[in-house]
């Protein structure tokens, strides 16, 4: 039988609050999640335009409890990865204890528990609140004015609007990053007349995505196949990615190798239009599957450098005056990546909101918690490494300290939060490893965002999973609260 008496309430339904509900079932742990959507797969479900496939290799974008042997690509295209996420879902019985359509807009800590709102005008309390809640999820749009005045259809990155026909029309794409590269190739392979607007160039990381063979599929399923095949993954991640975190031969020969795409360029002007001015790495590398560089060398595809100064209802003007007549406009501009669990309003101790004491600067601990807000929890919140461990990897690593804080807590009758001092210590180390890393080559980027520090993990893979397994108690408060085991 599970405890009545302690219950956690996890905000969202992506990749995160599976992985969470699916720990807390297993722990026999009462459980709500609260999904606003109506369906499960976060960045999956809302992120279904052209192009789309995963970044890291399919299978390291796996549940550890769920294996997929059956992945049809190495980087798997965006509608697998969630059918993948859905039967990860239906398969562990977790949709059971999702309240689908409910957005919890309110959280405060009062009497030692959570006390939850929703849109919906329901209230909940719980011992322990998890915000899974997802660090892009909230689009976020070009302060450009005339923006309402397009007469066509219009539409973010992450609602695309499959209605529009994509022959015939006119396509403009706002945004060099890595959704308006991908969106761009596709719709240029696809035959549409497509524009891009860039203000800067990206470096694009132009792979090979092969179909799985059958012997790859078998391999996987012959005895300790699945476990060697992980073992080899995450010596990749801990070794192979390490120019982001260091400069010396394996970032120089990054560079080189990246410049080298550029040479299927055959006009200067595009190709100079193309390179980027700053160092590799800097900003989220935008995957390619089918060569972006030769796709936008189509006589369809057109790249258009430079600010645009108004949306009108025919099209764009940018800022020299020129006119391009569009029929759809998309804006692969991005997400308000520091928005995390807002707009939600999250009150701790002493009636401090979210929005106030990250008012200065966004901060956490390890990403998964803040002074002041006991039992808050937060699943890539902060910090978490966002760029070079796979999510499902980092998450494993979060949610089994977070269950072993929450069993400290629960043994000692007391709500935990870790302290001012631990976090501001944490923050520190890993405000000495940035100068070597590659996110700060003084470029703009989403990771920066205003406050001048990338809110990212800037250390190896395996210092993660260490931090982790031995976080110490003594880097937390105990608020006694009456409840517990
Ligand atoms: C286009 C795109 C491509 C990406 N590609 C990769 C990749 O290749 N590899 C990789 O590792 N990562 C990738 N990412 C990052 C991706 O976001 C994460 O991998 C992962 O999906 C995050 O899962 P999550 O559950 O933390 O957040 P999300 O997937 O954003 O899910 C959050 C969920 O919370 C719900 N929610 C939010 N607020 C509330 C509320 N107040 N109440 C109730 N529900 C709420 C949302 O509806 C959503 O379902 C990509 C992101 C984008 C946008």
């Amino acid at each position: 039988m599970a405890d009545r008496e302690f219950r956690v309430v996890v905000a969202g339904a992506g990749v995160s609050g599976l992985f969470m509900a699916e720990t807390l079932k297993r722990a026999r742990i009462d459980f709500t999640v609260y999904e606003k959507a109506g369906e499960v797969g976060g960045t999956w479900r809302d992120n279904t335009f052209p192009g789309l496939f995963v970044d890291v290799l399919s299978r390291q974008y796996e549940f550890p409890f769920q294996p997929n042997y059956d992945w049809s690509r190495k980087y798997a295209p965006a509608n697998e990865i969630w059918a993948y996420i859905k039967k990860v879902a239906r398969d562990r019985g977790l949709t059971k204890f999702i309240r689908f359509k409910e957005e919890i807009v309110a959280a405060r800590f009062t009497d030692g528990r959570w006390h939850l709102e929703t849109a919906k005008g329901n209230s909940d309390v719980a011992d322990v609140f998890v915000c899974a809640t997802g660090f892009l999820h909230k689009p976020l749009f070009p302060e450009i004015p005339g923006r309402e005045s397009f007469a066509g259809p219009s539409f973010h990155s992450a609602r695309w609007d499959h209605d529009v026909p994509y022959a015939g029309k006119r396509w403009g794409v706002i945004g060099s990053g890595a959704s308006g590269v991908q969106i761009t190739e596709a719709l240029a392979w696809a035959g549409c007349d497509v524009t891009q607007f860039i203000r800067r160039a990206q470096w694009v990381h132009i792979r090979e995505n092969p179909h799985s063979t059958w012997y790859q599929r078998l391999r996987v399923r012959l005895p300790f196949g699945y476990r060697r095949e992980q073992r080899r993954l995450w010596q990749f991640i801990n070794e192979g990615d390490r120019w982001r975190l260091e400069p010396g031969p394996q970032r120089e020969a990054m560079e080189r190798e990246f410049r080298s795409y550029l040479d299927c360029i055959k006009d200067s002007e595009l190709k100079k239009k193309l390179t980027p001015d700053y160092n590799l790495g800097c900003t989220r590398i935008p995957k390619s599957d089918k060569n972006y560089y030769e796709a936008v060398q189509l006589p369809n595809a057109h790249i258009v450098k430079g600010q645009i100064a108004r949306i009108v209802p025919d099209g764009v003007v940018m800022a020299d005056g020129t006119h391009v007549d569009l029929d759809v406009l998309v804006y692969a501009t991005g997400f308000d990546a520091h928005a995390y669990m807002r707009p939600m309003t999250v009150t701790g101790l002493n009636g401090t909101t979210i929005d106030e004491a990250w008012r200065e600067k966004i901060y956490s601990y390890g990403g998964i918690a803040l002074p002041g807000f006991p039992n808050l929890f937060m699943l890539y919140g902060p910090f978490a490494p966002v760029n070079n461990v796979p999510v499902p990897l980092g998450l494993d690593q979060e949610i089994a300290c977070i269950m072993r804080l929450i069993a400290e807590a629960r043994a000692r009758r007391a709500a935990v939060a870790p302290t001012a001092a631990a976090t501001e210590k944490f923050l520190a180390r890993l405000g000495a490893a940035f100068p070597d890393t590659v996110w700060v080559g003084g470029c703009k980027n989403w990771y920066t965002g205003d406050q001048g520090t990338p809110v990212l993990w800037p250390l190896p893979q395996s210092e993660h999973k260490a931090f982790f397994a031995e976080v110490p108690v003594e880097d937390f408060q105990f608020i006694p609260t009456g409840q517990g085991d």
